[in-house]
């Protein structure tokens, strides 16, 4: 194979209860790119289409993730990569994930699979790193394996898939503001108090349950997070409202997307998330905010190879 053709999906991670140790993968919402290999060596990203964003190798996420892999293989040839973007950076929903998982799938594709899937998520971190100053997993986990996507421990990386039932769906909105991720992670506080942590553990670990057993009222009781969302919300215009909306017109719960601006919602059903996207979209429509809308079954696959 020569050349590889994927979609590259978009993630929510954190999920309420999960803060930096769960995600999400979305079926609908992601980029393409395109790798090709190449007689000369090395790492070149040769187009970007649909986003204003480095073409360097060492600045794209893309580029930088793919280095890291074939720094050790030495190869006699090298890639090219074009990505078309769909997926706005800084949008709370895996932008520089999907660059970076694509990257190192399509790579891994191309050289006969050398790696497993799991084996590329540390490279695919390495994105992360560049584009947010920490090699956090929970959005480059679910790009590449799908599905929900638990990361228990950093040291040593223990990343687990986690089933998840047939009928969830996933709510999307994202208002047209600039929120850094910068900004996001200062309003956190780097203490808890142990009450906090017993319920925040009550809830992760109910959500856990309520996927393996398809128990829907379960996963969204415990959609609550007690420790981020308070202090992020405050920067997402009528996130609260937008949540009340969310839940009063049927999902079973929602929160934050990533660091946000996104809020995500979960529902049984496609009907029910369509109808919970019309409720998150008309509070923006009031308010004359721009906004992208998103419903999404999970992608229990994760890439795709088009
Ligand atoms: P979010 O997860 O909120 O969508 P990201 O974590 O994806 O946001 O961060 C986007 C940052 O990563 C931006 O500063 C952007 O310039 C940088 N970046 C570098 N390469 C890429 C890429 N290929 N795709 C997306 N963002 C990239």
């Amino acid at each position: 194979m020569e050349e590889i053709k994927l979609f590259c999906p978009a993630t929510i991670a954190n999920l309420s209860c999960g803060f930096d140790v769960l995600g999400l993968c979305l079926d609908n919402v992601g980029d393409e790119m395109i790798i090709r290999k190449t007689s000369e060596k090395g790492i070149k990203i040769t187009k970007i289409v649909g986003a204003d964003l480095p073409l360097e190798t060492e600045k794209n996420v893309a580029g930088v993730v793919a280095l890291a892999m074939i720094s050790n293989l030495n190869l006699d040839f090298g890639f090219e990569i074009e990505i078309y973007k769909k997926i706005k950076a800084g949008s709370g929903i895996g932008s520089s994930a999907a660059s970076s998982a694509g990257a190192v799938f399509g790579i891994n594709e191309l050289l006969g699979r050398p790696f497993s899937t799991k084996d590329l998520i540390p490279f695919a971190m390495e994105g992360e790193k560049l584009a947010s100053g920490s090699a956090h997993a929970d959005n480059v986990a679910p790009a590449l394996l799908g599905g929900f996507v638990l990361v228990r421990s950093y040291s040593p990386l223990d990343i687990i898939k986690i089933k998840s039932p047939e009928e969830l769906y996933a709510t999307v909105i994202h208002p047209q503001i600039e929120l850094k991720t910068s900004d996001a992670r200062s309003v956190l506080k780097q203490n808890v108090t142990l009450k906090q942590a017993v319920i925040q553990c009550g809830n992760l670990g109910g959500l856990i349950s309520g996927l393996y057993t398809n128990d829907y009222d379960l996963i969204g009781r415990s959609l609550n997070d007690e420790i981020v969302e308070p202090l992020r919300s405050v920067l997402i215009p009528k996130f609260d409202l937008v949540k009340q909306k969310a839940i009063e017109n049927g999902a079973l719960g929602g929160g934050i997307s990533g660091s946000g601006p996104s809020i995500f919602a979960l529902s049984k059903g496609k009907e029910t998330a369509e109808k919970v996207a019309k409720a998150m979209s008309q509070v923006y429509e009031e308010m004359n905010l721009k906004y992208e809308i998103h419903v999404s079954k999970v992608n229990s696959d994760g890439i795709k190879i088009l």
